[in-house]
């Protein structure tokens, strides 16, 4: 999503505003391994600030991961306001907290995806307690135990063991 702000740039506003449902895309889920997400809404308005302009953006969607521990489907709710200042090119600061406009265009998704990037919890899990799956036969063990045998001696201890026998 582009928003053309040269209006605002060329002070013929003093705001522009902005409210869709975003698609968010198909290689950008994949990097962040998500398996699923719901539309991203999102709302807000650039302003004028002496040079400057500022962005507030609100956003809210959901995201569904894989729990790390069992691959249950996990829903992860994201929603969020933030506020970023933006620089025209002309005004080139080299410096990474702002967002160049170019050509009075401010290219939306970039915003959008590194914000939800910074906010993804660091592990996520269907439960805190999730106990996760066998890693011999693959069974959740939050449905119950396994037939596995737990006790189960590394072949190479077990060469150790029967020179004590
Ligand atoms: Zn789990
Ligand atoms: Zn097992």
């Amino acid at each position: 999503m582009n928003l053309d702000l040269s209006k605002v740039i060329k002070g013929l506003q003093t705001e522009a505003t902005f409210e869709a449902d975003l698609e968010i895309e198909k290689s950008f889920l994949e990097s962040i391994e998500c398996v699923n997400a719901s539309v991203l809404h999102v709302s807000g308005n650039i302003r004028k600030l002496g040079r400057r302009y500022e962005l507030t953006l609100s956003y809210s969607g959901d995201l569904v991961f894989e729990c790390h521990r069992c691959l249950k489907d996990v829903n992860v709710h994201l929603q969020n306001t933030v506020e970023r200042v933006l620089v025209t090119s002309e005004e080139v600061a080299g410096d990474d907290e702002f967002l160049v406009l170019d050509d009075g265009v401010l290219a939306l998704m970039p915003v959008v995806e590194e914000e939800l990037t910074l906010n993804l919890p660091l592990q996520i899990l269907c439960n805190e307690d999730c106990a996760g799956l066998c890693p011999q036969c693959g069974k959740d063990l939050n449905k119950g135990m396994c037939e596995c045998d737990e006790t189960k001696i590394d072949p190479r201890l077990e060469a150790l063991k029967n020179l004590f026998t």
